[in-house]
Parts: structure tokens; sequence; C-alpha cells
């Protein structure tokens, strides 16, 4: 991060700043609306093509500038922050305008794995949000996956084709809300549906079928990670001789059951991009998912339907003990070739895969597909 611009600046002045890194779709315009009111300031932010544009003016536009990057959201990263002192306007009040369009060099941030605050309100049956497999909000959830084009608005993701509800509504329009501005704000009255119940999902893998789940950013495919008999079908179906599988845990205490994990290592598999991280095994899954090796590659749920079916197949009698689930996590890819996203072939290239495939009907970057479920006759 560099500043740049007059070196001196008078309070009482209008000040054009540009901010530029990974600032859109993080919460970022929300975050300096809230700054500026603090400071008093009057003026505007806007995402541009090169990152967010914001004009203050008051007198404390220098404590603004120097507080800008030192509170900023926690998925924001900043390149650079370019201040020039323009015309004061006079104006009175602090808004977000809307987005400026344009070719720029801004970029998305990553897919953020599910905060604690969404979490929270996921497993709260008093928020309108309970057991919601789509929850998000400015500090989690996709972004980079939903994105069609810059900049970071709601239209232009897969999310636009979704009208948001009255409370969505409200919450995107309210600044105290921590989904003010929110892109990919949903909930169950107006956002995304999945095409099964987690029920029948976590049935599914508990009784040893393979099951295909559309994903933030493509298809995974799960099963029971102590299920010899499931990991081996697994591995036959996708052709992968002898790679190893990674598996996920319900939560960062539960690692513990199954690998070793010191002190450097548990920070790192609750980083927000959820990397898969090489752990020595403590060899009590199935053989088959990491032949002949002494390490397994281990991480935590990232999207609420992870975390959705861990909790019910806690919930399950199978589950019950000592011991909680352990679920292999791979990508959907036969034979190592990428799988197409969101199209029959993807789901007739599954249906040789997987027992159970659920998907929902919000697109992965490209246009919605109606196709909804596709369990396969048989394969029960
Ligand atoms: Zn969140
Ligand atoms: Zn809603």
């Amino acid at each position: 991060m560099s500043a740049s611009g007059d070196a001196i600046i008078r309070g009482g002045t209008r000040l054009r700043v540009r901010v530029s890194g990974a600032v859109q779709g993080v919460g970022f315009r929300p975050y300096i609306y809230g700054l500026a009111t603090r400071y008093r300031l009057a003026g505007f932010v806007a995402n541009d093509p090169d990152g967010v544009i914001i004009e203050v003016e008051g007198d404390l536009t220098c404590e603004f500038v120097a507080a800008l990057p030192l509170e900023s959201p926690p998925l924001a990263r900043i390149d650079h922050i370019s201040v020039q002192e323009i015309d004061a306007l006079a104006a009175k009040d602090f808004s977000i305008r809307a987005s400026e369009h344009g070719r720029g060099s801004t970029r998305i941030v990553a897919d953020a794995a599910t905060c604690q605050q969404c979490l929270d309100e996921l497993f709260d049956p008093n928020s309108r949000h309970y057991l919601y497999p789509f929850i998000n909000c400015s500090h989690c959830g996709p972004r980079y996956t939903i994105a069609e084009r810059l900049p970071y608005d709601r239209r232009n993701t897969a999310m636009g084709e979704f009208a948001m509800c009255a409370a969505c509504a409200g919450e995107y329009a309210d600044p105290a809300s921590r989904r003010f501005h929110a892109e990919a704000i949903a909930c169950p009255t107006c956002g995304p549906r999945l095409s099964h119940g987690i029920n029948d999902i976590a049935a599914g893998i508990d009784g040893g079928q393979i099951v295909a789940i559309k994903g933030v950013g493509g298809y995974q495919l799960l099963c029971d990670a102590r299920n010899h008999d499931a990991v081996q079908r697994l591995r036959r179906r996708k052709q992968r001789d002898q790679k190893p599988f990674a598996v996920m845990v319900g939560s960062v205490e539960q690692v513990s059951e199954i690998a070793e994990a010191n002190a450097a290592e548990l920070p790192l598999l609750e980083s927000v991009a959820r990397p898969i991280v090489l752990l020595p095994s403590r060899n009590n899954l199935a053989p088959a998912i990491a032949p002949g090796l002494s390490r397994v590659g281990v991480m935590l749920p990232a999207a609420p339907l992870h975390h959705l079916i861990f909790h019910a197949l806690r919930s399950t009698g199978a589950w019950h003990g000592a011991e909680g689930p352990v679920i292999v996590s791979t990508s959907a890819n036969p034979g190592g070739e990428p799988l197409p996203i969101d199209n029959a072939e993807a789901l007739r290239r599954l249906a040789g895969i997987a027992d159970l495939i659920v998907t929902h009907d919000r697109d992965i970057q490209t246009r919605a597909d109606d196709s909804v479920v596709a369990v396969v006759a048989g394969r029960r």
C-alpha cells in the first residue's frame, strides 16, 4: 500500500481519493460511508473500473485519509491510495453512488469462507437466514465465482436475476447492517434454492452414497471418509488410481481426531480461502483415501452448505459418539478433465460418478441451467 498526492492538505477542502486493489465486493463502500460519517464529511463513494473513488469535504478530511487504510474490511487488499485536492462544492451529505462503468484494473477478491456472524445466524432459529444454504454478507461468501463482469455490482453477478425481498432490500440499504450493499445478499424468501433437503444429502452420505454438490465454484463429490466401500467406489468412478483425496472435518476442534496439527497449521486451515493442509494422518479413515501415504489433506467447511451437511450428519444416529463425521471432498473432474459447469453435459457426466446430484438455481459465472435434480436410478 502506498499513498501519493498533495503533501499538505488543508482541512475544510474537498479531496478526491482513489483506492486501488481488491476493494470491490468486500464491504468497502459501506466501510467508507461509515468512516465519512464518523468524521462528519460530505461527498460520495462509488466503485469505478479502477477500484473505489471517494470525494470528501469537511474539516476532518486529513483524519479521514489517515484512518482509511487502518480499519478496512477483512477481505479488502489496498494496493494504492492517491489523493487530489479539488474544488469544494459545499456538499451537505455523504452518499453511496451507482458505479461508473468501463474496463479497468480492479480485481474481485476470491470467495471467502462463511464468517462467524453468518454461522451464528445460520443456526439461530430466530434468524430469517436459519438453515439457509446461501447465507452471506460483506465479509464472506461468493465473489469471484458469481461475477460476470466489473464493476462488482449485483446486476453484474449471477445474483442479478434474483429480485431482493423487502427484508433483504432493507438490510442492503441500511448503513448499520453488515449486508449494506452486500451484492450477493439472499434469503429463503428471495434467493437461490437447493434441489434437495439437507437431511436427504446427509442421509445419502451416511448411507454410503457418493453425493455431488454444486458448490460455489463448481461441483464437488462427497462421501463418508470412514466408509471404505464408498471411497473405493469414488476412486473407481473418478478413474483416480492412486492420487490422494482430501477430507473435510466439521470444525477446527475435530482436526485432531484424524490428524496431528501444530499451532501454525490450525490458523492456516481457518483462513478464509480454506486451503487443503497436508497433516500427519492418524490413519483412522478409509485406507483408500491416501493409499500408502502418512499424510492426509484436511480442510474445513467453506460454504454454508458444508456446515449444514455436518450439522445434519451429527444429528443422525450413526454419528452419535466420540468421533465426528469426516467427508471426502474432491472436485468433480472425471479422469482429471475439467467438468463443464452448469449444463446438461456436466450432469450427464456426473451421473456416471455420483449417486445423488445436488444442484441449485444460482449460476456459476454463466447463464442459469434450469435442470435441478438428478438422482441416478438404481444406485441407492
Ligand atoms: Zn458473513
Ligand atoms: Zn430476501
